[in-house]
C-alpha cells in the first residue's frame, strides 16, 4: 500500500510549500482513480501485508485543517467520490483560526474518516523533555478519545521527527500505528512504522504518476542498497537510536 500525506488545500494562491490547490489535489485523485482505499481497509491490511495490495493508496492529512473538513469531508467523502481519508490532529490547535473546531472532527469521526493523534502542540518530539513527550503523547491521545467516543491508536511524528526513544513512548502509551514521512511503500522498517510520501507543491503530477507506479524507486541509492544486504533495519535503528 502507499500512503500520501497532505496538508492545507486551499482555491488558489498556495502560501507555502505544503499547501496545495484544489486542482493539483484533483489532478492527484484522478492518477489514484479506484485505488484509493479507506482508513479501515488499510488498518486491516496492515495485520495482513500482501504484495497484490501494492497498488491500493490511503489519503492522510496533517495538522487539522479547516480544508480537511471544508473540502475533503464535505465535497468528496460526503459525496462518495473517495472512500474516506486519516486526518491527524495537533489537539491544541482545534479552534485556531484555519483550523477545524471540534465539531467538526467529531462529524469527520462519525463519517467515514479516522482521526489520530498529531501530539499537542505541534513539537519536535525529539527535542522535548521526557514529561513533555510524555504529554504530547498521552494528553492528545485521551482529549481526542473523550471527544470521539472511541480509542485513538494513530499517530503521526509531527515534521516526521522521530527516534527509537519517542517511538518507544508512544508504543507504551497505546498507540499501535505510528506514521512518518519517508519515501517508499507503507511499511517501514519496523512493522509499527508507516511511511507516507509528504506532497509538496514542488511535485508535479508526473512526479506524482511515478510515485504511485513504484514508490520506491524515489529511495536513493543507500536505501537499495542496504535492502539488498540485509542491512537497512540496523543502519535504520543506528541513525534513529
Ligand atoms: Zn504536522
Amino acid at each position: 500500500m502507499i500512503v500520501l500525506n497532505y496538508h492545507q488545500l486551499v482555491e488558489d494562491s498556495p502560501s507555502n510549500a505544503w499547501c496545495l490547490t484544489h486542482e493539483a489535489f484533483d489532478a492527484h485523485l484522478a492518477l489514484c482513480g479506484d485505488m484509493l482505499i479507506s482508513p479501515q481497509t488499510f488498518i486491516d491490511r496492515c495485520t495482513h501485508p500482501n504484495a497484490d495490495h501494492n497498488r491500493e493508496i490511503l489519503l492522510t492529512f496533517d495538522d487539522g485543517f479547516l480544508s480537511d473538513y471544508t473540502h475533503v469531508y464535505n465535497r468528496y467523502v460526503t459525496a462518495g467520490r473517495i472512500p474516506g481519508f486519516m486526518s491527524f490532529i495537533p489537539v491544541d490547535f482545534v479552534g485556531a483560526a484555519g483550523r477545524m473546531n471540534w465539531a467538526m472532527i467529531e462529524e469527520i469521526s462519525r463519517g467515514g474518516g479516522v482521526i489520530g493523534s498529531h501530539g499537542m502542540a505541534h513539537a519536535d518530539l525529539t527535542t522535548v523533555s521526557d514529561v513533555e513527550l510524555d504529554r504530547e503523547l498521552k494528553v492528545s491521545k485521551s482529549m481526542l478519545e473523550d471527544r470521539l467516543g472511541k480509542e485513538v491508536p494513530l499517530f503521526a511524528f509531527p515534521y516526521g521527527r522521530f527516534s527509537r526513544r519517542v517511538w518507544d513512548a508512544a508504543l507504551r502509551v497505546g498507540y499501535t500505528h505510528l506514521f512518518t514521512i519517508q519515501l517508499g511503500y507503507h511499511r517501514g522498517f519496523e512493522p509499527f512504522l508507516y511511511s507516507r510520501l509528504c506532497l509538496t507543491n514542488s511535485m508535479d503530477t508526473e512526479y506524482m504518476r511515478q510515485h504511485l507506479l513504484d514508490p520506491d524507486t524515489k529511495r536513493g541509492l543507500a536505501w537499495k542498497l542496504s535492502t539488498k544486504l540485509g542491512l537497512y533495519k540496523p543502519l535504520m535503528h543506528r541513525r534513529y537510536r
